[in-house]
């Protein structure tokens, strides 16, 4: 090891508490040269693998690979958290020089010839191998994986192969930076008190801290595109002129000509995705993508969004006329436009339901509901959250749990980093540091759930209900990280088919709506005062409220990428004429418009994650609306022998086994439609 090699904290044991990532001593300049070090060692690894004269076994072969890469693992963890939650632009340039190595050691690891032979092997005979089920269950993925990343692909195709992954990794980091700089480019003075109108006191307390933290005068409002801001600014303010502003600056991101244009970006994805299908063998991209999701062919797709978008598009034709007549009162301009419609429907709100965000917000404090979200996993699994102080981590404001079964044994680690700066990329999500495994004869998972609160300036910070449903939605997949059972890493906690992955946190949801868990948790920040039932009842009467208007913001963009990825091979996208065309034809209303427009598209471009994938969930809702009835028809939110089912093959159980059979193993059949659709309002 050389000298630098012998200072970089990255390659040092980490004799940290719980073996956390030294965070105090990583700098961005450590990833490169560790990665030097990290990705050959991994490589050797294979190579040992690969050179073993003995036959190939299930442990000499599967386990050992599944074993491998340790070092590789712990630095590639840190280093995806590191650039989503706080990154820097000294991690920035590392992140464009590391992408195309990143995936040129993906390549080198699964176009090994050596290793494939042997897995190959072993696949062919499966059946006689005399595996158990999980084992066997490794052998077909790891197969899967191998085969899906063109282990198979001929010897003269593999070179061109390699280039186009490394290409599209290169591409996709370029998309994500992209949309991050047109985020933090943007930000809206509110120059005065006209500019304030009918924002709320939270919304210009937030408002006043976003100025704060771009170093602007005291008394400075600014609203940035951070989803925290901006939906409230869209739903609240009386300014036409400003919503239209923001509304238009979250629809152009990604879309200004110049250096962060994603539109050439994103029509270079596509045809190198489309030329990656037609290597493997397949018409179209999302062909090949859904052999790898429960979905298993776009018609299936294509059948569930079929499903709710004409109903969706006739009950927002109602809620229009409703709309519209709101608009005529306050005299504000009709037809309305897309910028108006969360305006309206949030007056229309008030009127029909008597319901105010503003007014249930105090009731929503973030650390009640951290609370609650603890309390109802409690409840479900018997675990505990034991707050941490004093241990470093990779910001200041995150916080850190032990996680405590109910005999009190460490399980895992959890850490909640839940406000928005312009170091993180915006949305909420969860990931590891460290996943659960056998490895070393257990490891314990480290957790992470990331979410983009505004801060509030001299409050608590309050959440909207929205804003809790996120939490709470995070802390799902939180929990099928922190409770998972098994003992390969690439079959443990959230490792699961893409389709499946949203089942634990979508389920998660229906806890913050639970009357017994608000009127516990939702508590004046003020007062203490319990949440008033009229306000509860009130809640729940307007849940169910324009949920046309928010089918359509999702199915929408989930047909435009199902049309995307389904063009034939060696089509030429324009990104605009396409994304046209496509509204024209599903008849998108011009008043609600997408939740995501292709050039800012990160689930489509960031990576391939949900490509051809973002119908997961509502794929999912399907069974999370489903799965929770179970809870309903007990009359018991939190029924024992249910919550121990839903532990048993849900949340503890990663991908064991095909989760068709681990929805059957829970509901006791398969799954049924009718629950989503009812909660979306598209039947009676
Ligand atoms: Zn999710």
């Amino acid at each position: 090891m050389s000298d630098t090699h012998a200072t970089n904290p990255l390659l040092q044991d980490w004799n940290t508490p719980y073996g956390l990532p030294p965070f105090d001593q990583v700098k961005a300049e450590h990833f490169v040269p560790a990665f030097e070090v990290a990705l050959p060692a991994h490589l050797a690894e294979i190579d040992a693998i690969a050179a073993q004269s003995a036959t190939p076994t299930f442990a000499n072969t599967l386990a050992a690979f599944d074993e491998s890469g340790r070092l590789n693992n712990r630095i590639s963890l840190l280093f995806e958290n590191l650039t989503a939650s706080e990154t820097s632009p000294a991690l920035q340039v590392a992140e464009v020089e590391l992408a195309p190595k990143l995936a040129a050691h993906k390549n080198a690891m699964y176009l090994h010839a050596g290793l494939f032979a042997r897995i190959d092997a072993l696949h062919a005979k499966r059946v006689d191998l005399d595996l158990d089920p999980v084992q066997l269950r490794l052998l077909e993925r790891v197969h899967l994986d191998f085969v899906r990343a063109g282990a198979n692909l001929p010897p003269q195709s593999r070179a061109r192969y390699s280039a186009v992954m490394e290409r599209l990794a290169a591409l996709s980091t370029q998309f994500t930076q992209n949309v991050l700089a047109d985020e933090s480019g943007f930000a809206l003075t509110l120059e005065d008190e006209a500019a304030l109108a009918g924002l709320p006191a939270f919304l210009r307390a937030s408002a006043q801290a976003a100025a704060q933290q771009r170093g602007l005068p005291e008394g400075s409002h600014v609203v940035t595109l951070s989803p925290s801001l901006a939906e409230p600014f869209l739903t609240f303010s009386d300014r036409r002129d400003l919503r239209e502003a923001v509304w238009r600056g979250r629809v152009a991101r990604g879309a200004h000509a110049g250096s962060h244009d994603n539109r050439p970006v994103a029509a270079e994805i596509m045809a190198l995705r489309q030329e990656q299908a037609q290597l493997h063998g397949y018409a179209t991209y999302a062909d090949y993508q859904l052999i790898d999701r429960m979905a298993g062919k776009p018609e299936a797709v294509s059948a569930l969004l079929g499903k709710v978008w004409e109903p969706a598009k006739a009950k927002a034709e109602e809620d229009r006329v409703a709309l519209t007549e709101m608009a005529r009162s306050l005299g504000q301009p009709t037809p309305i436009a897309a910028w108006d419609w969360r305006y309206l429907a949030e007056k229309v709100r008030q009127a029909r339901y008597d319901l105010d965000d503003a007014e249930l917000k105090p009731y929503f404090g973030l650390e009640n509901m951290i609370g609650a979200m603890f309390d109802c996993a409690q409840r479900l699994f018997g675990i505990s959250f034991v707050e941490q102080h004093g241990v470093a981590l990779h910001h200041p404001e995150a916080r850190l749990w032990e996680v405590r079964s109910r005999e009190n044994a460490l399980i895992g680690l959890f850490i909640g980093d839940n406000f928005a700066r312009a170091s993180k990329r915006s949305g909420a999500w969860m990931h590891v540091f460290r996943s659960q495994s056998g490895h070393n004869g257990g490891t314990l998972p480290i957790v992470i759930n990331n979410n983009n609160f505004a801060k509030a300036v001299a409050e608590p910070a309050l959440l909207s209900f929205d804003d809790v449903r996120t939490l709470f939605h995070e802390f799902g997949h939180g929990l099928h990280g922190l409770l998972s059972q098994v003992k390969y890493e690439r079959l443990a906690g959230t490792q699961v088919l893409q389709d499946y992955v949203e089942l634990p946190s979508q389920i998660f949801e229906n806890w913050a709506e639970e009357e017994v868990v608000l009127k516990r948790h939702a508590r004046h920040f003020q007062t203490g005062e319990a949440i008033p039932s009229s306000l509860l009842e009130k809640l729940k009467r307007a849940r169910r409220f324009d949920q046309a208007w928010a089918t359509i913001m999702y199915a929408g963009p989930a047909l435009i990428d199902m049309a995307l990825h389904s063009l034939p091979n060696g089509s030429t996208v324009d990104l605009d004429a396409f994304e046209a065309q496509q509204c024209e034809l599903l008849g998108i209303p011009q008043d609600i418009g997408q939740r995501h427009y292709l050039s800012h598209f990160q689930h489509l471009f960031a990576g391939s994650d949900y490509a051809a994938g973002y119908y997961v969930y509502m794929w999912a809702e399907v069974l999370d609306a489903d799965a929770y009835d179970a809870f309903i028809e007990a009359g018991d939110p939190f029924q024992p022998a249910i919550a121990e089912r839903l532990q048993r093959h849900i949340y503890s159980s990663g991908n064991k086994q095909d989760p068709a059979l681990a929805f059957r193993a829970f509901r006791g059949r398969d799954p049924k439609v009718e629950p989503m659709l009812a909660k979306r309002g598209l039947i009676a």
